[in-house]
């Protein structure tokens, strides 16, 4: 078998955390794409729901849409088990869920604060245990974690101090728990993408005006796409990356090398 056809996902299973729109859906449809039936997994069903059935149709692969907030441990288990009760197991688990507040820290309430790290790191710890949990008793799988440049990086001019703790948070926490499960046929990775136009950035009222500023920061001199991001996750769930566990991936145009 040639490489590009290893690389292939034709009937893998995989649930994609954040999966309704932005990252979560380019990858989502880039594992469709490549032969996967997924589970697209969001606090909002509508829209994941519209997400699912778009790419049933351009794929015609099986999906699935499940509500669950990665916050709370119950949804994140119970839709686990929606998925794998569906589809039969879990090859791979994209836990991407995520957002992003600017405040400057002496202004931050605890609440603020909370929410930040509940979602991008309590919420990927929820939901990477969850997939865990079952990759380990089939003896394989692969998770992949979003993190961010924010994680090697502090952005300016934007203050965001929880966002950027929380995503170093995710890649350490994804280190600890390849080198826990490294014997046990489940592989952990993170990527760290750069700016990428999405609704977190392109249309929030506090980081959409500074986009022109990261761009004249930014060597390639402009963002980075959602479609951006999708070969390295086909990569990362698939059976060419057997070796690949603990790694973290920077997919950044350049922007963290200066
Ligand atoms: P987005 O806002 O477009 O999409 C995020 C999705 O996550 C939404 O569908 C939202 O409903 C869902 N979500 C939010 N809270 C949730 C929760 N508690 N439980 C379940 N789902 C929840 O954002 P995006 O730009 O696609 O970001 C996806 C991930 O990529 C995030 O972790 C983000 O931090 C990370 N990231 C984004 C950028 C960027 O520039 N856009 C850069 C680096 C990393």
């Amino acid at each position: 078998m040639g490489i590009i056809e290893k690389m292939r996902l034709d009937g893998k299973k995989i649930f994609v955390t954040g999966g309704a729109r932005g990252i979560g859906k380019s990858v989502a449809a880039a594992f469709a794409e490549a032969g996967a039936d997924i589970a697209i997994v969001d606090v909002d069903i509508a829209e994941a729901k519209k997400t699912a059935d778009e790419l049933a149709d351009a794929y015609g692969n099986r999906m699935l849409a499940i509500k669950a907030d990665v916050t709370i441990p119950e949804e994140v288990h119970s839709m686990t088990e929606q998925v794998v009760g569906t589809f039969g197991r879990l090859d791979a688990a994209f836990c991407n869920a995520g957002i992003c507040m600017n405040i400057p820290a002496e202004e931050m309430t605890f609440e603020q604060w909370k929410k930040v790290i509940d979602i991008n790191l309590t919420g990927v710890f929820l939901t990477a245990q969850a997939a865990g949990r079952v990759m380990l008793r089939q003896g394989f799988g692969s998770i992949i974690n979003t993190a961010s440049m924010s994680a090697h990086i502090v952005n300016v001019p934007q203050p965001q101090c929880a966002y950027n703790a929380s995503k170093a948070g995710v890649i350490q926490l994804t280190k600890s728990l390849a080198v826990e499960w490294a014997k046990r046929g489940v592989r952990v990775n993170s990527i760290s993408p750069g700016y990428i136009g999405t609704e977190l950035t392109l249309n929030s009222p506090s980081l959409k005006p500074l986009i022109e500023q990261w761009n004249d920061m930014a060597p390639m001199g402009r963002m980075g796409r959602p479609e951006e991001l999708q070969s390295i996750c086909v990569y990362l769930a698939g059976d060419t990356s057997t070796f690949t566990t603990g790694s973290d991936f920077v997919i950044d145009g350049a922007f963290t090398c200066f």
